[in-house]
């Protein structure tokens, strides 16, 4: 698919920038590491409840995700997610299931 000039910029219409808007909301920094790189940077449900967003919102992911979480952001549901980096991200999901 040819993407126009519009889509390949940085506004919210697009999913990187919908991402970079919402890590920025989030404090654009990991919660367990000093991590600030945009590009590593991803969004935790905090209450491992994201499987069940993604149900509900009948989506893999991708915009429909992260423009629902900007909603819940916008409603004052922030704390519902949290930045981590690919790493940190990584080694929650393995404790969950070490515990
Ligand atoms: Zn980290």
């Amino acid at each position: 698919m040819k993407t126009t000039k519009y889509q390949r910029g940085y506004g919210l219409g697009n999913y990187r920038g919908l991402r970079f808007a919402v890590l920025t909301m989030l404090g654009g920094k990991c919660a367990r590491c000093p991590q600030r790189n945009l590009r590593v940077l991803q969004v935790d449900h905090v209450k491992e409840d994201g499987k069940r967003h993604r149900d509900q919102l009948k989506t893999k992911g991708g915009i429909t995700l992260m423009t629902a979480v900007l909603q819940e952001i916008a409603k004052g549901h922030s704390a519902r997610f949290q930045v981590l980096c690919a790493n940190c991200h990584m080694i929650k999901s393995q404790e969950r299931y070490a515990a």
